[in-house]
């Protein structure tokens, strides 16, 4: 029997999640995500993507089915969370300076500003706003709002990074630059990451492994390892081997579509 070496952060059984206007957004959805994996969750739009995100970070519960998300992160460090979210729009506090939008979460754990300078500046230089701590979030471009978004989650010094959509509403040269960003930090922290795209592509360049969704409810249809090493350049998207996997990837998608219709 092979066992696999790490133990799942994620284990997702039989979740099923009906909302009180009778919308059933998962039905049966099974879902294991290791150690150090960066699992892209990938479906058409409505597919329940959101909602499994939710549950997993315990913003929403599960009607039935088992949900665990390992912890472990000492107890009583409250400035470090295990958890961290970042959602499509960058929510940020329109009258606060990205160094105080970055304080935030470790102004709720108790710790005074002055105290948090240099974990806050350090948090932003990590997504390349160094010198932008005074910015308002008006002054700052939609991807650059979006690095303070990240910084946000960033200076908690989470285990497990969930990432719903985050660069959707970006341009296409500043996803990219995002992407690469993204990948980056991603090696440099130890992250554990989920996800949730509709891109094909981001997938592909992102992921080591692709969950893909079926049409509501959702639950998943199919996965694709993606066995590229990181560090994974731009130039891996002119690679025969990004388009080999952006190919079977549209495969399993038309068919998880197709199942539905
Ligand atoms: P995705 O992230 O894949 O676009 P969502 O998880 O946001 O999908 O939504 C899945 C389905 O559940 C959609 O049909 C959506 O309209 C519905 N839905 C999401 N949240 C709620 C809610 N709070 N109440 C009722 N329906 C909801």
């Amino acid at each position: 029997m092979t066992e696999p070496a790490t133990p799942p952060v994620i284990r997702l059984g039989g979740v099923r999640k009906e909302f009180s206007n009778g919308v059933v957004a998962l039905d049966g959805l099974d879902l294991e995500v290791r150690e150090g994996e960066f699992l892209s969750l990938l479906g058409p739009s409505g597919c329940g993507k959101s909602t499994a995100l939710r549950i997993v970070a315990g913003l929403m519960s599960a009607d039935a089915g088992a949900v665990q998300v390992a912890a472990s992160v000492a107890a009583g460090d409250a400035s470090q969370h295990d958890i961290a979210y970042v959602f499509q729009e960058p929510t940020l506090m329109p009258w606060a300076s990205a160094f105080d939008n970055v304080w935030l979460p470790l102004r709720l754990a108790g710790i005074p500003r002055r105290d948090a300078g240099d974990r806050v500046r350090a948090a932003l230089a990590g997504v390349g706003l160094d010198g932008f701590e005074a910015a308002y979030p008006r002054e700052l471009s939609g991807g650059m709002r979006m690095r303070v978004s990240i910084a946000r989650a960033l200076v908690t010094r989470p285990r497990l990074l969930l990432m719903d959509e985050p660069f959707a509403a970006l341009d296409e040269i500043t996803r990219f630059k995002l992407n690469d960003d993204l990948l980056r930090l991603t090696e440099a922290q130890g992250w554990t990451v989920v996800f949730v795209t509709h891109s094909v592509f981001e997938s592909a360049f992102l992921a080591s492994r692709i969950a893909v969704m079926s049409a509501r409810p959702g639950r998943i249809a199919g996965e694709i390892a993606v066995d590229v090493p990181y560090p994974r350049s731009a130039a891996f998207r002119t690679d025969p081997r990004f388009a080999e996997i952006c190919r079977a990837t549209s495969t399993v998608l038309q068919r998880a579509m197709g199942e539905a219709a």
